[in-house]
C-alpha cells in the first residue's frame, strides 16, 4: 500500500520521497540565493559585513533550476528563496516565474527584510509568488535604526501594506524577540492582527552571528512570550499553523494570528520537513549542523542527475535527532544567519 508519505500536496505518488532514519520526510527546500544585504540587523552582520565570498561560488540562476527541479521529483512541495536579501538578486522574478511556471511545486514563499518591498511587490504578484514572510523586529523608528544600523522602517511598512492589499495569500511578519528591546512591543505587532489576516510571529534569537549578541542578555524565551499573550488575552483560541509554528493562537474577533517560535530552545525538531541551500550551494540537512554537503560542486562537475539525487538523500539521511545534537556535532563554520538563510 502507498505510503501517505508519499502523496504531495497535488496528490501526486512520490515514488522515493527524501527521508531520514527518525521518520521525518523533507518536502521543503529554502534556498539562500546571496549573501549581501542592505540591512546589517545586529543580530546576524557585523557593520562591515561578513567575508563574502567570490560571485562564481554563489548558484547561478540555471544551478538554483536545476535544484529546484530535483527537488520537485522527490517529492518537494514548497520552495522558499531567503539569503540574504533575496531582493536584491537581479534574476529573483526569474527564479520565481521559474517555480510556478516550469514545476508543479504548489507552494512558493520569500523571506525579506521588506526595504525593496514597495519596488518589487507588483513583480512579485505577477510572478506566481504565494506568500511572503517580512523581516521586522520594531514599529519604532529609531529603534529600527539601532537593530538594523540602516534607515528604511517606512519603505518596511509601506511594503507591508502594499503586500496585505496584494493577491499573495499568505503575508507573515517575522519578529526576532528581544530582552528589552522589543519585549514592550509584543502587543503592538499583535495589534496588526486586529484588522489584518496575517500572522505575526515571534521567533527566539539564535547564536548565528560572528559577534555573538545572543550572548548578552537579549535571549528571550518562548515560553516566556506564551505566558505574556495567555495573561493579556484571555479569549486566546489555539488554531493550526505551520510545522515551526508550535504555538499557535487567535486572538477572538482578530482576523489575523499569533505564532510563537521555539527556534533556539529547539522543542520542533520532531517535525523538521526542511532542506536548507546556502548561497554557495551547500546543503545543510539542519539549521544548526555543522556538516555541509556541496551541491553546487556536484552540479558543476557534470555527474548525472540521479546521483546528485542520491547525494541529496544521502545527506537528509544523515541527519541527527535534532539541533542540540546537530549543534555538538563540531565547531561552528559560518558567522552569519546571511549565509544559511535563516
Ligand atoms: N534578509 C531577509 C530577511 O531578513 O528577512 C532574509 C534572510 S534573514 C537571514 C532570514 C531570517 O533570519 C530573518 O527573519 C532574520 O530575522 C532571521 N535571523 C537572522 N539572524 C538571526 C538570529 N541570530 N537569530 C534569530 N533569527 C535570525
Ligand atoms: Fe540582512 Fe536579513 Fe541579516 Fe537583517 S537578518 S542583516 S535583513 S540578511
Amino acid at each position: 500500500m502507498k505510503k501517505l508519505n508519499n502523496i504531495t500536496s497535488k496528490g501526486i505518488f512520490v515514488e522515493d520521497p527524501i527521508t531520514d532514519h527518525f521518520g521525518r520526510t523533507f518536502n521543503y527546500v529554502r534556498i539562500a540565493v546571496n549573501e549581501y544585504c542592505n540591512l546589517r540587523c545586529i543580530y546576524c552582520m557585523p557593520e562591515e559585513g561578513v567575508p563574502f565570498q567570490k560571485k562564481d561560488r554563489h548558484l547561478v540562476k540555471d544551478e538554483i533550476f536545476t535544484i529546484i527541479k530535483l527537488m520537485e521529483e522527490m517529492g518537494v512541495s514548497k520552495v522558499r528563496f531567503t539569503g540574504g536579501e533575496p531582493l536584491i538578486r537581479k534574476d529573483i522574478i526569474d527564479l520565481i516565474q521559474f517555480v510556478y511556471k516550469k514545476t508543479d511545486i504548489p507552494s512558493i514563499h520569500l523571506t525579506t527584510n521588506g526595504v525593496l518591498l514597495p519596488d518589487y511587490i507588483d513583480r512579485l504578484v505577477d510572478s506566481g509568488l504565494n506568500g511572503i514572510n517580512i523581516s521586522l523586529d520594531t514599529l519604532n523608528n529609531e529603534k529600527f535604526k539601532k537593530i538594523t544600523r540602516r534607515e528604511g522602517l517606512d519603505k518596511v511598512l509601506e511594503g507591508l501594506h502594499l503586500a496585505i492589499n496584494s493577491e499573495i495569500k499568505s503575508i507573515k511578519v517575522n519578529i526576532v524577540a528581544m530582552k528589552d528591546f522589543n519585549d514592550d512591543e509584543i502587543l503592538d505587532f499583535v495589534e496588526l492582527t486586529r484588522d489584518n489576516d496575517i500572522t505575526v510571529r515571534f521567533i527566539e534569537l539564535m547564536p548565528f552571528d560572528s559577534h555573538q549578541i545572543w550572548k548578552t542578555g537579549k535571549f528571550y524565551k518562548a515560553e516566556k512570550i506564551v505566558n505574556q499573550l495567555k495573561s493579556s488575552f484571555n479569549q486566546l483560541d489555539l488554531v493550526n499553523g505551520s510545522s515551526t509554528e508550535h504555538h499557535i493562537f487567535k486572538i477572538k474577533n482578530y482576523k489575523g494570528k499569533v505564532a510563537v517560535i521555539p527556534s533556539y530552545t529547539r522543542s520542533l525538531c520532531g517535525g523538521c520537513n526542511r532542506i536548507r541551500i546556502t548561497a554557495d550551494g551547500k546543503l545543510l540537512n539542519c539549521l544548526y549542523s555543522q556538516k555541509e554537503t556541496n551541491i553546487r560542486d556536484a552540479i558543476r562537475s557534470g555527474i548525472p542527475e540521479n546521483k546528485i539525487k542520491n547525494l541529496i538523500r544521502g545527506a537528509m539521511q544523515k541527519k541527527l535527532k535534532d539541533g542540540w545534537t546537530a549543534q555538538n556535532e563540531g565547531k561552528d563554520q559560518r558567522e552569519s544567519m546571511t549565509q544559511i538563510g535563516g
